[in-house]
């Protein structure tokens, strides 16, 4: 079963950002992937400030950092993840909160 995808503010706005144009079709690539299978093993939960969130490798430098809510709640990360409006998603929602360089995901 596929996922619906739901983008922060943030999210959105880096995907119009002119900085990460010749990415952008990797990353929406990304997150038709990422819906299709949210739990692919190819990712994995981030500790920290990041805990609960899982991340996918975009390209060697660039990720994309987002979380499955059907196990941001089974798993108690809603508040980790800051996932607003976590309750009223749908257990088949993939929120995408950021993506970018390493240096800029983990600042
Ligand atoms: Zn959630």
């Amino acid at each position: 079963m596929s996922c619906n995808p739901a983008f922060t503010e943030e999210f959105s706005e880096r995907l119009d950002d002119s900085k990460y144009s010749n990415i952008r079709h990797r990353i929406i690539e990304k997150i038709k992937i990422i819906c299709e299978h949210p739990s692919i093993p190819k990712t994995y939960f981030l500790h920290g400030d990041l805990e609960g969130k899982r991340s996918f490798w975009v390209s060697k430098k660039i990720k994309i950092i987002y979380a499955y809510c059907k196990l941001c709640r089974r798993l108690g990360h809603i508040e980790n993840n800051n996932c607003q409006d976590c309750q009223d998603m749908d257990d088949e929602t993939v929120v995408f909160f950021t993506f970018g360089y390493h240096e800029e995901v983990y600042s």
